[in-house]
């Protein structure tokens, strides 16, 4: 009986596979390696190079493995790219789930995690947002985040097969080792930015927007760290082995920072001085993201470890600065 983990050669994929095999837990890995780092699946875990969209190869790798639960974070992810590629986003992010939930259902696997997103919340009415919040996707990703949550719901109700969604604020940090990391190509997030000027490979951080309704004016997000997202993601599977109904969950440590703040952590942490322009702002940025976190942690009994900023840049600098080619390095 194994754990299939798609998409567990990516980001938060590759520290939740961590996290399980520390766990002494059974995973094989899906991941098509189109964003995805072979080097960051341990040399022990089974690798399938695959594409979500082969219904045939994921339901021979149900079998060849006897897979008994799935987490399920292969997905395209960017906002803007959502925007100018509906189509990649839809076909890539829903179809995929339905190839792969067809999989699950033809193979009896009753068990599902699932990658979510804030994205589902669009522009929030209340902060922090609950997960009763209103969910107006502001963006096509958040549409395909939503539409597999409902489409889940529906596959519960007529094939038993129960989820945990668990909807992530803004994922941050690197393993404490600095075995693996955040590698994206290209790079769109704040942090990894920021790393990028202080290695110099960027001359510098472009603000997206200085004049929202903020105290400094720059936008305010909740950052949590990715070992703690991990950690999540195996209460969420051992709810569902225990028998627990499915269930959405926010993902976040009901603390907000800047983008100045994230900015002058990075400095401070690094001795490294961060020049920055002001731009104006994003399409769809929301001024203020933060979660509430509660109900994981009444229901679960999830607990975040790494809580400050410093903690996220600190591990997040180990890493870049010992990988400055990110997974190019290894
Ligand atoms: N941001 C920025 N400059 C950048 C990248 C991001 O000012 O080069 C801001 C962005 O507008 C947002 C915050 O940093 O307010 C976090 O953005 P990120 O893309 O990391 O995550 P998101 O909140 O979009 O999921």
């Amino acid at each position: 009986m194994a754990i299939l983990v798609t998409g567990g050669a990516g980001y938060i994929g590759s520290h939740t596979v961590r996290e399980l095999v520390e766990d002494g837990r059974d995973v094989v890995v899906y991941d098509n390696l189109s964003r995805g780092h072979r080097e960051a699946v341990g040399e022990g875990t089974p690798l399938v190079v695959g594409d979500i969209n082969d219904y045939i190869k994921l339901k021979e790798t149900m079998q060849k493995y006897a897979i008994d639960s799935v987490i399920h974070f292969a997905a395209e992810s960017q906002v803007g790219e959502s925007m100018a590629n509906p189509e990649k986003y839809y076909f890539n992010n829903v179809v995929g789930t339905l190839n792969l939930l067809k999989a699950m259902k033809d193979c009896d696997v009753k068990k599902i995690v699932f990658s979510s997103s804030a994205a589902v919340y669009g522009e929030p009415q209340e902060i922090p947002i609950t997960e009763r919040c209103p969910k107006n996707p502001t963006s096509v990703y958040g549409r395909t985040k939503l539409m597999v949550e409902k489409i889940l719901v529906d596959y519960d109700v007529a094939y038993g097969i129960r989820h945990v969604a668990l909807r992530y604020f803004n994922a941050a940090g690197a393993h404490v080792s600095g075995e693996i990391g955040e590698d994206h190509t290209p790079e769109t997030h704040l942090i990894p930015i920021i790393m990028e000027v202080a290695l110099g490979k960027r001359d510098k951080i472009k603000i997206f927007g200085t004049n929202y309704p903020t105290p400094d004016g720059t936008c305010i997000r909740d950052y949590i760290h990715v070992t703690d997202l991990a950690k999540a993601h195996i209460l969420a599977l051992d709810w569902l082995i225990n028998g627990g109904p499915s269930r959405a969950y926010n993902l976040g440590n009901e603390k907000g920072f800047s983008v100045l703040e994230v900015i002058e952590t990075v400095e401070r942490i690094t001795g490294i001085k961060i020049p920055r322009e002001d731009t104006s702002r994003r399409l769809g940025d929301p001024a203020v993201l933060i979660a509430s976190s509660k109900k994981i942690t009444d229901e679960l009994g999830w607990i975040p470890r790494y809580t400050t900023l410093d903690d996220m840049v600190k591990t997040a600098w180990n890493w870049h600065s010992k990988n400055p080619n990110g997974f190019n390095d290894k």
